[in-house]
């Protein structure tokens, strides 16, 4: 497996007898993988259409799997997202991003602010609090801690998602609504819940600039956004045309294998040490 594509299952045979034992085993094998320090947090830079500087990152989960190598989440996360695995991953990228912040920051270095993805599993009543223990803990504070989050948390109870959203919020942490465009939230939805950003989804910005399709979804998304003074990402910009399309558009900052594949901390931390523009 490579650092940032979804590469084929490879664990699981047609038997329906054995996919059921893969199954288990790889459970098994995942709830080990916390313990024994298999998992890594790769980040991928974010990068200001201003000034092409990196001004935030992206946390992408990878599992180093003793016999299969390095897996990205789509081989592991819909397997935990079966079962409580998922709060367990969840609680310990919350805490390795937060412990990856505080190295950065006892060395001195600036870095700007780094994001996880959040399961809608894991956002219950406790989040705000479980975070704010963690960001005490660390000496972090919450400018540097942003959160990805998905439609499909919004729809399901609104009520109490946008109570813990705002007492997020309140916390002073950012709060991005990942893959815009592909769940099924109500646009007037939108409005009530504290959405500091809004990331395009790669589903979009692969057809730009050629598909009318999806052109008039990306630019309907960013003059919404910036209607509700929200900061407009695009991920999964791969080429130059998707790039001057964008930011002719009026986007706020691209990510995607254009600029950079999701990096390991000690090769993301030189980019920004160096002050790379991509
Ligand atoms: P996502 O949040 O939409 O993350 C973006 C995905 O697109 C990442 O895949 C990234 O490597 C990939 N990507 C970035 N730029 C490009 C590009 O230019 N072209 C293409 N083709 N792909 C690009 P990855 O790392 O395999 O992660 C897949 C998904 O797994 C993420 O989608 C996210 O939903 C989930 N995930 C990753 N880390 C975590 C985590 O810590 N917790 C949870 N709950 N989910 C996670
Ligand atoms: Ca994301
Ligand atoms: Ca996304
Ligand atoms: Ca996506």
């Amino acid at each position: 497996a490579g650092t940032g594509h979804d590469a084929p299952i490879v664990f699981f045979s047609e038997d329906m007898n054995q996919k059921a034992t893969e199954r288990f085993r790889l459970e098994g094998e995942l709830r080990q993988a916390i313990a024994h320090g298999q998992l890594e947090l790769f980040h991928q830079p974010k990068v200001s259409l201003r000034n092409g500087r990196i001004v935030g990152a992206e946390a992408l989960l990878r599992w180093n799997h003793p016999r299969h190598g390095l897996l990205t989440p789509g081989h592991f996360i819909p397997l935990a997202e079966d079962t409580s695995l998922i709060l367990e991953l969840g609680e310990w990228v919350l805490a390795e991003a937060c412990r990856q912040i505080m190295l950065w920051r006892s060395t001195g270095l600036d870095m700007p602010p780094l994001a996880i993805n959040l399961s809608a599993r894991q956002f219950d009543r406790h989040l705000p609090k479980r975070i704010e223990r963690l960001l005490d803990s660390f000496r972090i504070s919450p400018q540097h801690l942003k959160l990805e989050i998905t439609e499909s948390l919004m729809v399901r109870n609104p009520d109490e998602v946008i109570h813990i959203m705002n007492e997020l919020a309140a916390m002073g942490l950012g709060i991005a609504l990942d893959d815009f465009g592909t769940g099924y939230s109500s646009l007037a939805y939108l409005k009530r819940f504290p959405i500091t950003t809004l990331k395009i989804d790669r589903s979009f910005v692969i057809g730009v600039p050629h598909q009318p399709n999806d052109c008039a979804i990306a630019q309907a998304i960013v003059t919404m956004g910036k209607q509700l003074r929200q900061e407009i990402v695009a991920e999964g910009v791969e080429n130059r045309e998707q790039m001057h399309y964008l930011r002719q558009l009026g986007c706020d900052q691209l990510q995607g294998y254009l600029f950079s594949q999701p990096l390991p901390a000690s090769q993301y931390e030189r980019l920004v040490r160096d002050d790379v523009r991509l």
